[in-house]
């Protein structure tokens, strides 16, 4: 049974040096009891206790990390199966296939490799490429997949997976050596020959194999070679089959502590031929509960709606994104621009800053600290009242902005009005429209 971080606190040094990267022996513990850290990280446990703690000591699912030329994708470390039960961690890595022998891969990996865009204030893009080789183990072909990893890397710093067999693999590793690759795939015809190349490139290793079973004893194969970092094709004849074993897969790692499961797991949604599902499959995995995601379509509205699918997914429930509070800034205002009052919650900053910009109205946007909530729901919650809308009036100043003591109200919290008088006497408050769609036309009629 898994220990607390109590009892796993009693078996660590207790000498606080945070050469573990934490303040404390206990918020050490906490985190290891939350399957967060790996035990390797206390240079100073005991050999006795490190028995003791054999199975608190790695996360169910292994963290494994891609890395190169500074940019990382991390899959896996993760401890929930729904992520209403804590939160879901490391976002699966979003790949785009290129093969080869493709007479075109520059303005591919050019085009998806440019592609960034912003959401909520935050910027998306893609997280790296898989480069595949040619159908078979010729000399020539592993020619090509060097010569076309050279060609990615003179386009792209992102993260690579390396698709091919053990004869064709070492050209592309070398063409990228120095960084942390995945090659794709040891089954049961050719493990040992790429337990061999992963362990010597330090690469991580996709296993792929007809069935749990037969993965699962793949794994304690490579493993026994000396291989740790592997994720796992799960192959599935149908996107129905590979949920059911992507879903196993994270239970049994979870729920059994069955180690020989317990890795991040990768997709492959072009592989069900039919470019118009392929977005579906890859929402689907995104959701259940892929670490890497291969796409073969690069569209930017399909990676858009993964790119936003996958925030939404793994945004900590308990942390609403927010924006910072404070007096925004919309189509240069002046002293005789309107100041509108919202909350913090980045969805709803973005609704009515996105309003007001498209409009080319200028105004002052007073974003108040709501702790991340939307309006109604910060004003049930208490987190938007008067009290705090005037706090945030008098703290960013607002009166030194504008010529007239005049602040809107969004039209849900109308009720606020009446308070908000009492607390900002020598104010004009003014109730808007419920829903930001309607702010252009207020304030070009009203104010
Ligand atoms: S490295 Fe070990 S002894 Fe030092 S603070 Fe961390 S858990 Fe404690």
């Amino acid at each position: 049974m898994a220990l607390s971080g109590i009892q796993i606190y009693k078996l660590l040094p207790h000498t606080n040096c945070k050469e573990c990267g934490f303040p404390t022996c206990l918020a050490f513990a906490m985190k290891l009891a939350a399957k967060q850290v790996e035990l390797s990280a206390c240079p100073y446990v005991s050999e006795e206790s490190k028995k003791q703690l054999a199975e608190s000591a790695a996360p169910p699912v292994r963290l494994i990390s891609l890395k190169a030329n500074g940019t990382e994708v991390k899959a896996g470390n993760e401890v929930v199966m729904f992520r209403h039960e804590k939160t879901f961690y490391n976002k699966p890595g979003l790949f785009v296939r290129v093969k080869a022998s493709d007479a075109d891969i520059s303005r591919k990996v050019a085009e998806a490799d440019a592609y960034t865009v912003n959401y909520v204030g935050m910027d998306f893009t893609i997280d790296g490429f898989a480069v595949e080789a040619d159908g078979d183990a010729s000399t020539s072909s592993a020619q090509s997949l060097g010569a076309a990893v050279k060609t990615v890397r003179s386009i792209s710093k992102r993260p690579l997976i390396l698709i091919g067999d053990p004869a064709t693999l070492p050209a592309g590793l070398e063409a990228c050596s120095g960084e942390a690759p995945m090659i794709y795939a040891a089954d049961n015809s050719n493990w040992e020959a790429m337990a061999e190349l992963a362990a010597k490139y330090k690469a991580a290793l996709v296993v792929k194999g007809e069935s749990l079973e037969e993965l699962a004893e793949l794994t304690q194969k490579i493993q026994a070679k000396g291989v740790e970092d592997m994720v796992l094709d799960l192959g599935g004849k149908n996107m129905g089959e590979w949920l059911s074993r992507s879903t196993q897969v994270r239970r049994l790692a979870l729920k059994a502590n069955f180690r020989a499961l317990g890795y991040p797991v990768i997709a492959f949604p072009g592989n069900v031929g039919d470019p118009a599902r392929e977005s579906v499959y890859a929402a689907q995995a995104i959701a259940k509960y892929a670490g890497f995601v291969v796409l073969d379509t690069f569209a930017p509205e399909l990676a858009y709606a993964l790119l936003v699918l996958r925030e939404n997914i793994y945004t900590d429930p308990q942390k609403p994104i927010q924006v910072l509070p404070g007096i925004y800034e919309i189509n240069n205002p002046t002293a005789d621009s309107p100041a509108l009052v919202t909350t913090n919650f980045s969805i709803t900053y973005f609704s009515v800053a996105n309003e007001v910009e498209g409009s080319g109205q200028p105004a002052w946007l007073i974003v108040t600290d709501a702790e991340g909530m939307s309006v109604l729901t910060a004003w049930a919650a208490g987190k938007f009242d008067a009290e705090r809308i005037a706090k945030a009036v008098k703290e960013f100043d607002l009166a030194s902005k504008i010529s007239k003591k005049r602040i809107v109200l969004p039209g849900h919290v109308a009720v606020l009005s009446g308070e908000l008088e009492e607390e900002l006497p020598d104010w004009e408050i003014r109730v808007g429209p419920r829903e930001a769609v309607d702010l252009p036309a207020f304030m070009k009629q009203a104010l």
